[in-house]
């Protein structure tokens, strides 16, 4: 039931949140639709967070 990935608040240490998105503090920026951070620079960056994207695939509007 809370399986979706959390939202991470733009108040949150990068840190803390490279923590939890497994990327390093530099990657981190906010997400294009909510702005809470995401793992938004660097190879594998995502310009929008896991819990948009969650949100997305569940809504069926799908990636991008
Ligand atoms: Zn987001």
């Amino acid at each position: 039931m809370d399986e979706a990935p959390r939202r991470i608040d733009p108040t949150t240490d990068r840190v803390s949140a490279a923590l939890v998105l497994g990327c390093s503090p530099e990657q981190i920026g906010p997400c294009a639709r909510c702005q809470g951070l995401t793992c938004r620079y660097g190879r594998n960056a995502q310009p929008v967070c896991p819990q948009c994207r969650a949100v997305g695939v569940r809504t069926g509007t799908g990636p991008g």
